[in-house]
């Protein structure tokens, strides 16, 4: 028989959420990267050429269809965003290559960067059925391009009336 457990429940304290200090509430000389569980060492995205065709969001799907990985736009751009931790990410949010960390890191600065966790993405697509939907609604029925299923669509639902019959009189 397996012997009783003797871990005890986390207690209300310990369940409550930690909450960070906001940017606004640290003074100047602090420096924001202690307060943060390193969120920028925890991904990296590439950017794309904005997709507008069947074509090309289906290599999007095809991202997409992939463990990890997620789609946003911001400001009108494209990226694919893979979500993997950086191997060097220590266990306290610290660089295990400090010294040698590439300029990417180097240059990246917390003047823009993702310490809040209020912010949101203009688009974001998690799976490739979330492509695939936005793309039938981008492209319109049938459509290989943006606004060529629109056109298609216009086409068959005219909204001129159709010729009506001619009167006996005239038809005879
Ligand atoms: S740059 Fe921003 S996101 Fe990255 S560790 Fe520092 S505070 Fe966190
Ligand atoms: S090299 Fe260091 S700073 Fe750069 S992503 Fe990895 S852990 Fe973060």
């Amino acid at each position: 028989m397996a012997a009783a457990s003797t871990a005890s429940k986390p207690s209300k304290t310990t369940l409550r959420r930690r909450t960070k200090p906001s940017r606004e509430d640290l003074p100047k000389d602090v420096n924001l990267c202690e307060h943060c569980t390193a969120k920028c060492c925890r991904y990296f995205a590439l950017p794309l050429e904005t997709p507008s065709s069947r074509e090309e969001f289906e290599s999007l799907r095809w991202f997409l269809l992939h463990e990890q990985a997620t789609a946003f736009t911001e400001e009108g751009e494209w990226y694919v965003c893979i979500h993997t931790v950086c191997k060097h990410l220590q266990p306290d949010n610290r660089c295990g290559i400090y010294e040698t960390r590439p300029p990417i890191c180097r240059e990246y600065t917390t003047d823009n960067c993702e310490y809040e966790d209020d912010w949101v993405y203009d688009q974001y697509f998690e799976t490739a059925e979330q492509v695939v939907e936005y793309m039938e609604a981008v492209l319109g029925p049938g459509g290989e391009e943006i606004g060529d299923g629109r056109k298609k669509k216009n086409r068959r639902r005219s909204i001129r009336s159709p010729k009506p019959p001619l009167l006996p009189l005239l038809a005879g």
